[in-house]
């Protein structure tokens, strides 16, 4: 940090700011500071593997402005294995994964994007050298290494595995019904190797990166893997539904819906259940955190919130821009938990009164809704 013109006081400053921006409490900046100031020497190594994934979320890493917090841990973390920014290739940059397998066990933070294919031998995704073969016709023939035989070599030696994004949590995208992978999320992976090995499931497609580094910075600071949720996501970012949030809540409240994209008022933000806002079902904290440092978010941008945070996306929360199914608010077959929601009772839930009359075709009362 000397080097880049960074002061001591500007580093502690930049500590505060990283624990705000990680919603944590300022009583933790001087143990962030250390926290950094650990990464700052090297420690810990992170080993960070690709499956079946688009890249997104490293990606999303790497967007990130000032404070830039990507390149921080990037520069200063060991990441001795990333397939998109490490500078050696080839058996090189292999050899390095074994290695640190053998040398540095029970030390390694194992970053996991994207899900394991298992179908076919594993042979959907494969890098490095499993073995040679036999020479055929004068060639030397090679047989590639499954990402599932390097999750057996290297999950026994993690002191963690934090799968990265909804497809390396949950499955996502690739483990929707069109898959022939035999696409497996990494925690299931992870169980069958080493059973009491502790995943971070951080969902999203992608993920946000302030969930990804307030989880290493979290485990870093406290020794631990942070609390988590019963689909194994941090509470801190995970712990609250995306609607409670939503600023356009106050229309969904009042019954006040966007129903064709043409008719939007950008004066008037309507709610975007009616065009597959899934919301309602969603736990992150996108309205508060904000993408692309702070700047906006799906709903913001006049996007349905599609639930990429959840364990059932893709599969079960699409069509995309279709209403969840089965929601009639005041029908019948309408439950809190149909939707999600915690507690029971169209008051508990937060819809509005005018919206109750309006389902019932019932004019509002004079002098209030009560
Ligand atoms: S349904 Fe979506 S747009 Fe409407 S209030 Fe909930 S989260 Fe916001
Ligand atoms: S608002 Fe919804 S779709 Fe957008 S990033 Fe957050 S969880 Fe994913």
């Amino acid at each position: 940090m000397e080097k880049k013109g960074v002061t001591r006081r500007q580093f502690i400053k930049y500590a505060g700011a990283t624990a705000a921006l990680l919603g944590l409490s300022e009583a933790l900046v001087p143990e962030i500071a250390r926290a950094l100031e650990e990464l700052a020497s090297g420690k810990p190594p992170v080993l960070w593997i690709q499956g079946q994934n688009c890249t997104g979320c490293s990606i999303s890493f790497l967007n990130t402005n000032f404070p830039n917090v990507a390149e921080l841990v990037l520069d200063k973390l060991s990441v001795r294995y990333h397939p998109n920014v490490m500078a050696a290739a080839g058996d090189l940059a292999f050899g390095v994964l074994e290695e640190t397998a053998k040398e540095l066990a029970g030390k390694y933070v194992l970053v996991v994007e994207g899900p394991i294919p298992t179908a076919e031998g594993g042979e959907y995704c494969t890098f490095g050298l499993e073995k040679e073969t036999a020479p055929f016709n004068g060639y030397q023939r090679r047989k590639d290494k499954p990402i599932e035989a390097w999750m057996e070599e290297l999950v026994p030696g993690a002191a963690a595995v934090i799968a990265l994004g909804n497809c390396a949590s949950f499955g996502g995208i690739p483990a929707a019904n069109a898959s022939v992978t035999g696409t497996k999320p990494v925690q299931e992976i992870v169980k069958g190797i080493s059973r009491d090995k502790p995943v971070i499931n951080i969902g999203g497609c992608p993920s946000h990166p302030d969930w990804f580094i307030g989880t290493v910075l979290d485990y870093l600071v406290n020794k631990r893997v942070p609390e988590l949720d019963k689909h194994g996501r941090p509470t801190a970012f995970f712990g609250k539904l995306i609607h409670e949030n939503c600023e356009r809540r106050a229309s969904f409240d009042a019954g006040l819906f966007l129903e064709d994209w043409n008719d939007n008022n950008p004066d008037f933000k309507l709610c975007l259940f009616k065009m597959g806002c899934k919301g309602p079902v969603t736990y992150a904290d996108c309205p508060t955190r904000r993408w692309n440092s702070g700047v906006n978010w799906c709903v913001g941008a006049n996007a349905p919130c599609h639930g990429c945070a959840e364990p059932t996306f893709y599969k079960d929360l699409s069509p995309l821009y279709e209403p969840l199914p089965n929601v009639n608010f005041l029908g019948i077959n309408t439950t809190a938990e149909t939707l999600g929601w915690v507690a029971a009772g169209a008051t508990a839930v937060g819809i509005g009164a005018h919206y109750l009359y309006k389902q019932l075709g019932k004019k509002v009362p004079e002098g209030g809704e009560g």
